[in-house]
């Protein structure tokens, strides 16, 4: 069998192909396929420089996982944050990891291998028991997580494997389920799939909606890791947060928040899903009962944008509302939604929901190798 099909049956669609295996042999080097080439290359670490900006007086990349802008300095890349406002070096703690060395698309040290050897490597660890982790929903296709998973999973050196996987309702769950060490729900299913499980930890409890199912012996555990993975997003103490949405990822990003001393609004276009937000003492407001108030953040986390263009609340409304602001998040990612596109139009700071899927992955990965 070709190697190029041996490296396909564990990573189903990264950007370039990782040999996770030889890895463990070859002390952090990645497997790189470049044509009819395969090359072993130095690595560091989760970040690595996505494309240069070759018009720039310096070069600027930008993040792979984060999208944060990278400049570098001498032969390292940092992200933006690690510089002042004239774009001096200030923190060199932010330095990103990124392999691809001195100009983007060039693996740094390089060393050619033959492929009877690299397939010799992988015969002997294709005896290793290698874990297995999922994304399930539909649809998934469009989903980064393979990539962020698989990259985690090389940092931390584990043999483990991430697909996304499109089921078609709960018995598809409950049939497939078997087959991992532990699985990542999505829309639609984060509700109903409670009813699969044994046990729910606490804010799959009282949120009634589970982001990640794992096996504990005979037992499936049902977990809701949303709130912590956006919570961890906010860089700020006692921020007055306005909370577009009342679904599932509202309720625990709320109650997380909340618990971190912020203080949370919620606004929503129906009633019925604002009832749940009463008990937990967090303010809530009809669309179009709304007033306009001053938050320091305002977050989109309903579907509004996610494959249209419109707007979670009224245009009007919302204007002046981020024009009292001081930034917008929007948890759709890879997508400068319209709701992103008012904030830059009114010259506010914005980000979209990369940050909270990697913040998330680093929880949920706590949880795979509990
Ligand atoms: P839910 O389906 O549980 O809730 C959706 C909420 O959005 C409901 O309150 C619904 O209102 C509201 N809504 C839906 N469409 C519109 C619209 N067109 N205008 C105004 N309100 C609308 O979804 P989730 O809570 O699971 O997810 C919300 C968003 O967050 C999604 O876009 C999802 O992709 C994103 N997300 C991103 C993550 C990340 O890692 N970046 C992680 C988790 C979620 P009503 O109650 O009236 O139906």
């Amino acid at each position: 069998m070709e190697i190029n099909d041996k490296l396909e049956q564990y990573y189903s669609k990264d950007l370039i192909k990782i040999n996770i295996l030889l890895n463990k042999i070859d002390n952090l080097k990645y497997e790189v396929e470049h044509g009819d080439t395969h090359f072993l290359c130095d690595i560091s670490g989760v970040c690595e420089v996505e494309k240069v900006d070759d018009d720039a007086d310096c070069d600027i990349g930008s993040c792979f996982f984060c999208g944060t802008e990278l400049r570098r300095v001498n032969d390292d890349w940092y992200h933006n944050t690690a510089f002042d406002d004239n774009y001096h070096l200030i923190d060199s703690s932010y330095q990103t990891h990124n392999y691809m060395g001195s100009k983007a698309g060039q693996p740094r040290s390089v060393e050619e291998r033959n492929l009877e050897d690299v397939e010799d490597e992988l015969n002997k660890y294709n005896k290793l028991k290698i874990k297995q982790f999922a994304l399930f929903g539909n649809p998934v296709s469009h989903s980064e997580s393979p990539r962020i998973y698989n990259r985690l999973f090389v940092e931390k050196e584990s043999l483990s494997s991430y697909v996304a996987k499109e089921v078609n309702g709960i018995r598809d769950i409950a049939n497939q389920i078997n087959n991992f060490d532990a699985v990542n729900i999505t829309y639609p299913f984060k509700e109903v799939a409670t009813n699969i499980v044994d046990d729910l930890t606490y804010y799959a409890e009282v949120t009634s909606s589970v982001n990640l199912i794992k096996k504990d012996g005979r037992k499936l555990i049902g977990y809701n890791t949303d709130g912590i993975g956006f919570s961890n997003t906010i860089d700020k103490l006692n921020q007055r947060i306005l909370i577009i949405g009342a679904g599932s990822t509202a309720k625990v990003s709320a109650i997380v928040l909340k618990e971190n001393g912020h203080s949370v609004y919620i606004v929503n276009r129906s009633q019925k899903n604002l009832e749940f937000f009463k008990e937990y003492g967090i303010h809530t407001f009809l669309s179009k009962n709304m007033p306009i108030e001053k938050f320091d953040i305002i977050v989109n986390m309903t579907n509004a944008g996610l494959e249209d263009n419109e707007l979670p609340l009224e245009k009007e409304k919302l204007i002046e509302l981020i024009k009292l602001s001081s930034k917008g998040i929007d948890l759709i990612y890879n997508k400068k939604t319209p709701f992103l596109a008012l904030f830059e139009e009114y010259g506010k700071e914005y980000e979209d929901g990369k940050r909270m899927l990697l913040s998330q992955a680093i929880e949920n990965m706590k949880i795979f190798f509990k």
